[in-house]
């Protein structure tokens, strides 16, 4: 049975690849730090998933864990996902997202190394190590310039993980557009439109409150996004690979999907700009090209952009119904 180890896997993307690594037979091991997460309910308590309470900051936890559990795979996901919440606390951004991961790098490699023992290693990198884009669309090969706390960790990692791979560990970065779900938090900007509008539909709420409506984004499925990732990890040959649909769309784009799904076509008087939600350094557009992600691992989006939009809604309308 093969084994995988999952930081992260209480969050969006951490459920669905622990449900899919299940689904294949793998022992799968998870760290977290609050066990009672939704979606680690929606996981159930299968025999072969086993979750650990470890402290990722604590000194030589994680390399004591990676020698009791000797994973196959290691999936680095646990971050401060949001560039919002990486400028409330730029230095614990860090820490997680930039420290962390080349701790458990050099863990990985000690293992290997010292133990003889391979592991391979997925770190979920971002399109925010791009910043204020240097060209469009973004290619592996694009000049990373961050412009957040954010994306200055996440470069930092994703980095370190083409150092480890310069030192014979298999080690991939999957640099992650924007992948959204049911089960994203409503702090991200997609599940708080998606919630507002089940609620507004149903007479809940009066309207919303957001940003830069202008503001292009490349949004895909989380389930897809996963599913790259396992497959870079069972490539032959470990590398940088941009996961993207290569389409955009601005969040006007969003609220009018949105919107129509529950009959609604004006929205303008239900929507209010808030300058207080506007951030004046963030990538006015993402746009991935993830031709090598479909060349080199046969990886290709399953989720068009309305489909995403109405998959949500709908989850969101049900949640109000039950
Ligand atoms: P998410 O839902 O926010 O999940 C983040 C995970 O990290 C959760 O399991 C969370 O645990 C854990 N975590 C955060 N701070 C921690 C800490 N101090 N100690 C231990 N665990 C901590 O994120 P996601 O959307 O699944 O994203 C997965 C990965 O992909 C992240 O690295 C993210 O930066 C990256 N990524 C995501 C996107 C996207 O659009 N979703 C795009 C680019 C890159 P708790 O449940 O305990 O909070």
């Amino acid at each position: 049975m093969p084994v995988a180890l999952v930081t992260g896997i209480s969050g969006q993307d951490g459920s669905y690849l622990a449900e899919s690594l299940l689904a294949d037979g793998y022992e799968v091991h998870g760290i977290v730090r609050n066990s009672t997460e939704e979606n680690l309910a929606a996981l159930g308590s299968p025999a072969n998933l086993r979750l650990h309470s470890v402290d990722l900051l604590a000194p030589d936890a994680l390399e004591s864990l990676l020698r009791d559990v000797r994973p196959d795979e290691l999936y680095s996901l646990a971050a401060v996902s949001s560039v919002a919440a990486s400028w409330n606390d730029p230095v614990m951004t860090g820490a997680i997202n930039g420290q962390v991961v080349v701790r458990l790098l050099d863990a990985a490699h000690r293992l290997q190394e010292e133990h003889g023992h391979p592991v391979r290693v997925l770190h979920a990198s971002s399109a925010e190590i791009f910043g204020q884009v240097a060209e469009t669309p973004q290619r592996e090969t694009t000049a990373i310039r961050p412009s957040s706390p954010y994306g200055a960790s996440k470069a930092y990692a994703h980095l370190s993980v083409g150092v480890f791979r310069g030192r014979g560990l298999h080690a991939s970065n999957t640099i992650l557009y924007n992948h959204e779900s049911p089960r994203r938090p409503e702090a991200f900007v997609t599940r708080k439109i998606t919630a507002s509008v089940a609620r507004i539909s149903r007479g809940l709420q009066e309207g919303l409150e957001l940003g830069n409506l202008d503001a292009r984004r490349d949004w895909g499925w989380a389930p897809d996004y996963v599913e790259a990732m396992r497959l870079a990890v069972a490539a032959p040959e470990a590398g940088d690979f941009i996961v993207a649909t290569g389409v955009s769309h601005t969040i006007s784009d969003f609220l009018d999907a949105a919107f129509a799904r529950v009959g609604i076509d004006d929205w303008s008087s239900l929507v209010s700009v808030n300058p207080a939600f506007v951030r004046p350094v963030d990538p006015a557009e993402q746009l991935g090209d993830a031709s090598r992600a479909r060349d080199a691992l046969g990886w290709s989006p399953s989720v068009d952009f309305e489909t995403l939009v109405a998959r949500m809604v709908e989850h969101d309308l049900e949640l109000l119904d039950a």
